[in-house]
């Protein structure tokens, strides 16, 4: 019999809904996944495996009783830790809130276990979601299941790793400039970041607002399309969050490109790119092409800003929404003579120093006298990025281009800041424009994935999810696992 944490959330459902295995089978056997390479791959940060087995039992006497279940009905995964989950730890992997404990779900979580879901834990990310590597973490280093010297990307690194190394069926991710893409793409999965507003950001612990949105990360694209129609659709409790119905995104799984227009930037393929990811994304280009789609190439100009627009939008958001932690309302509290001392101390201990770096940038930004000249200046940067995807989408239906311009590195190699920073270049536009774009596998380097984006119109998840399906269906990157343990 097949090792069932090596199968996907269809598959393991119509092996429930056949009564072949039970829920609890299954979370049983992602545990022993888990305690067979956790040790070497550390994606968990917290894992809970009471309330997982309690889940799964109560999935299995569904069945039972003969009801239906939905899809990800005893499904196994994992939620990156800076989701609130109501009286679970939720530590954003940093010291400020090592010991938070919420007192309430986020939506996405809400809506997960209403799906009767299984939670298998909080997984390892950067600090506050800021990093490409998630060595900011301030708990553990997670390595990549491909190559346990590399990173596996960041911040939702932990989230892709647990997918890649079979030790969660799906999870959560989020996204502010490329961190469920990037990881998605060094581990060798599918990560999708939805068009802003798709998915409620209630809960999740605040980055940079206007940026911010939560995703899937999953071993193919048909689980990618069921976890989003568990979490997506408005949500009272978001107001940014988009009215209207929410398609069904199993129906967008249909293996035709035919008549599909594909542009390719050509400011995405940088000087500085691997060569083999060029080739991979190029060779992808050329096999949709092959299947009746119709590729030309594009031009969107204000490309080479979006990494200096970024990083200074993100950073003022970040010092904005980071001031709460001051050791009164929640969170780590230090010791101080008086108040601006407590401040001071409880901020300087509590926060790693890419969270403190990124406060200074935004906090400088933001300043006055600086304002007009810095953050109100990337604002209209960031309208003339958004202003080249509409004129691009007035052209084509879907973008293609890689998604990280390297494979995964090894840990320890980017010290810089700025060389880190520059692992967003591909990802990071799409954040500014607000749209929405997914990564998937499609080729390898030296025995390490390679990551093609697809990026589509505002809401068009649909037309992305059908690219992504036929080029799957056609290749097979997405049935190589992670060679790992006995995988
Ligand atoms: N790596 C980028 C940053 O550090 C993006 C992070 C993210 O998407 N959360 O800001």
């Amino acid at each position: 019999m097949v090792d069932l944490f090596k199968l996907t959330a269809h598959e393991l459902h119509e092996r429930l809904v056949n009564k072949d295995v039970s829920a609890v089978e299954i979370t049983k056997a992602l545990f022993n996944r888990i305690d067979a390479v956790e040790q070497d791959v550390r994606c968990y940060i917290t894992q809970t495996r009471e309330l997982a087995l309690a889940q799964a039992q109560a999935t299995d006497e569904k069945i039972q009783r003969g009801d239906e279940i939905s899809p990800l009905a005893g499904i196994p995964g994992a939620i990156k830790d800076n989701m609130c989950t109501k009286g679970i730890k939720t530590t954003c992997a940093s010291k400020m809130l090592e010991h938070f404990v919420p007192p309430y779900d986020a939506t996405v979580v809400e809506r997960l276990a209403d799906a009767n879901a299984v939670f298998l834990g909080k997984t390892n990310m950067d600090e506050f979601a800021m990093g490409s590597s998630t060595e900011n973490s301030a708990f553990m280093q997670t390595r990549n299941p491909w190559n346990l010297e590399t990173v596996p990307g960041g911040s939702s690194g932990g989230s892709a790793a647990a997918v890649a190394a079979s030790t969660a069926i799906w999870s959560l991710g989020s996204d502010t400039g490329g961190s469920i893409r990037q990881p998605a793409s060094f581990c060798g999965t599918v990560g999708l970041k939805p068009t802003y507003g798709r998915v409620s950001r209630f809960g999740l612990v605040a980055f940079a607002s206007s940026l911010d949105q939560i995703g899937p990360i999953t071993k193919d694209v048909t689980d990618c399309a069921l976890v989003m129609n568990a979490i997506s659709g408005h949500d009272l409790k978001d107001s940014t969050s988009i009215p209207g119905n929410v398609p069904d995104f199993t129906k967008s799984l249909v293996n035709d490109v035919k008549g599909l227009k594909i542009g390719l930037p050509r400011e995405y393929f940088v000087a500085g790119m691997n060569p083999e990811v060029e080739k991979a994304v190029r060779n992808a280009v050329a096999q949709l092409e092959k299947m009746g789609a119709q590729c030309l190439e594009i031009s969107m100009p204000h490309t080479e800003y979006a990494l200096t627009t970024y990083y200074i939008i993100a950073p003022a958001e970040a010092s904005s929404n980071l001031a709460r932690y001051d050791g009164v309302g929640f969170g780590h509290r230090a010791q101080g003579e008086d108040i601006v001392s407590m401040y001071k101390k409880t901020r300087s201990e509590g926060f790693g120093p890419e969270v403190q770096r990124r406060i200074v940038l935004g906090t400088y930004a933001l300043s006055s006298g600086y304002y007009d000249a810095y953050y109100l200046k990337a604002l209209k940067v960031r309208t003339l990025i958004k202003q080249d995807f509409d004129k691009a989408f007035e052209k084509v239906d879907v973008l293609l281009t890689p998604t990280s311009p390297t494979p995964a590195f090894k840990a320890g190699d980017i010290s810089d800041p700025l060389s880190m920073y520059l692992q967003d270049v591909c990802t990071l536009p799409i954040n500014l424009a607000g749209v929405p774009a997914l990564s998937m596998p499609c080729g390898y380097v030296d025995g390490l994935p390679i990551g093609l984006q697809i990026i589509g119109k505002p809401l068009g998840e649909e037309t992305i999810l059908r690219v992504a399906y036929t080029f799957e269906q056609n290749n097979d990157y997405y049935k190589c696992l992670a060679p790992l343990g006995e995988v």
